[in-house]
């Protein structure tokens, strides 16, 4: 039994929470998101919140938790969907909001401590160099660096950045072990992947070294289309001009945006889909060229409608676009699948409308691997688990890999395999088992299988 008057008298001299209510509060991500993970977790609670508010606070807290063998689960912004920052087995939540200094700019990099939020990175680059983060996810405003490495994939930027995971994107970490004397590591290189979306079960991410690109002062564009196929076919053709500078390629089919994006009421008529784009300003000549070959309307431009106060468009995009649709609707949840290059369009095609009205196609345009493909994000009518994984099965028949947002652990969510250089590093840094426990199937079952399972969804950050 874990004395917890005793933990907190070893840690005396650092920020924590102890009410409940607070506490429980702190516990909880963006889980809900899932009506499978809304009842799993529902009762997850830490004992109590801990918030270091530098490296030595950390070390201390990593040092007093491993002496007593409390469990360890770290915390940004706690905007997560699958329930990450939760923690399964109680013990401490490690809230790194404290964690917030903007380091150190130069061209093309940043350095901040892990609890900086993304939008304080962008400011702070944009004002001292004209710079921003290559991609961040849609959840600017509110996500932390930290858990945008250790939780997110990619985002808002990867149709021309790629995702988290290719080279180049985070160039280091500095990262706390979980051992009785806890070490501080610098990661660089392909060493990043060790900790890099594993939901920090392998170490305590303590700051962030990212790529910038310049910052151009993004239009945001919205187009609609009468036909889903052209939408898309546009959308691959603008993600496919290199040279063209764009941010977000985003195609959304109708009925998705006249039932459930309120700051488009009157802006998109009925049974038009939409593409929502963000262009560089130097680059909108090009975009207005490519345009008059395609059956397309545009329906808002940023740097024209300027009485219209929309959010940014990225609010409309990723994961917001599932956020919009539970503003207005509590029974839609969604999925998430890679229709893979080189005939993504075609699978996309193939499968839309094919799948029910339960299913509503929103994709994201990615650089994937290299190559130009898309993510689907598509919203769903919740109906059961069994319709759920129906909608998977089709999926996976038309070579369209899923990576569930219903699941909470590393293997069944976005990895799809057991990751050996997270296990073996995990046994380095964290030979306890005590942070962000139950995340990692391979850890707490060695037999499990997943190793086996065929394709690694990020097969070039993992050595081959
Ligand atoms: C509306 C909405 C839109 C979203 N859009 C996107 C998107 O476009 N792209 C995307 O990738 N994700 C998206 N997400 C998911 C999530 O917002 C992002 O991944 C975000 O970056 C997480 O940051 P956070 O600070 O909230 O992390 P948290 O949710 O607090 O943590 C995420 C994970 O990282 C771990 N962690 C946090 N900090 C550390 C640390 N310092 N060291 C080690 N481990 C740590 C946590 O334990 C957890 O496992 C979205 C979520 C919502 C709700």
């Amino acid at each position: 039994m874990t004395d917890w008057g005793a933990l907190s008298h070893d840690l005396a001299s650092i920020r924590t929470v102890v009410d409940r209510a607070q506490v429980k509060l702190r516990s909880r991500d963006f889980y809900w998101y899932s009506p499978i993970l809304k009842k799993r977790l529902r009762d997850v609670t830490a004992d109590l919140v801990v918030m270091p508010a530098n490296e030595a606070e950390l070390i201390e807290t990593l040092k007093a938790c491993h002496a007593r063998r409390v469990p360890v689960t770290p915390r940004g912004a706690g905007t997560g969907n699958y329930g990450q920052a939760m923690p399964l087995k109680g013990g401490v939540l490690l809230d790194l909001s404290l964690m917030s200094a903007v380091r150190r700019i130069e061209p093309g990099r940043v350095r901040a401590d892990a609890g900086a939020k993304l939008i304080d990175i962008d400011t702070e680059a944009q004002a001292q160099s004209r710079q921003e983060q290559r991609m961040h996810p849609s959840t600017l405003r509110t996500a932390t660096i930290g858990g945008f490495v250790c939780g997110g994939s990619g985002g808002v930027g990867s149709v021309t950045w790629g995702g988290l995971r290719d080279r180049g994107n985070v160039l280091g970490l500095r990262v706390v072990t979980m051992e009785s004397s806890p070490r501080v590591l610098e990661l660089r290189g392909d060493d990043v992947q060790k900790i890099v979306h594993a939901y920090g079960t392998t170490g305590i991410v303590a700051e962030v070294e990212m790529a910038l690109a310049p910052a151009y002062g993004w239009i945001d564009v919205i187009l609609g289309f009468d036909d889903f196929g052209e939408a898309v076919r546009f959308a691959h053709a603008l993600a496919a001009q290199d040279a063209l500078l764009k941010k977000l390629v985003t195609p959304i089919a109708a009925p998705i945006p006249q039932l459930y994006f309120r700051p488009l009421k009157n802006i998109v008529p009925p049974d038009t889909h939409i593409v929502l784009a963000m262009i560089a300003p130097l680059a909108m000549e090009a975009f207005e060229a490519l345009l008059r070959s395609w059956r397309a309307g545009v329906l808002h431009r940023g740097d024209r409608d300027t009485g219209r106060s929309l959010p940014p468009v990225y609010e409309l995009s990723w994961n917001h676009t599932t956020l919009q649709a539970l503003k207005v609707d509590r029974g839609i949840t969604y999925h998430q699948v890679l229709y893979p290059a080189p005939d993504h369009v075609a699978k996309v095609m193939h499968l839309h409308g094919a799948q029910g009205d339960d299913v509503m196609d929103h994709l994201e345009f990615v650089r994937f691997d290299g190559q130009v493909a898309c993510f689907g994000l598509p919203l769903i009518r919740f109906s059961d688990e069994r319709r759920l994984l129906e909608i998977e099965a089709q999926f996976a028949a038309s070579g369209c890999p899923t990576f569930s947002p219903h699941a909470y652990t590393l293997e069944e969510g976005g990895m799809k395999r057991v990751d050996p250089v997270q296990l073996a590093f995990k046994r380095e840094a964290d030979p306890q088992g005590l942070l962000n426990p139950g995340k990692m199937i391979a850890w707490e079952r060695p037999d499990h299988d997943g190793a086996r399972q065929a394709g690694h969804l990020f097969p070039a950050a993992a050595g081959r």
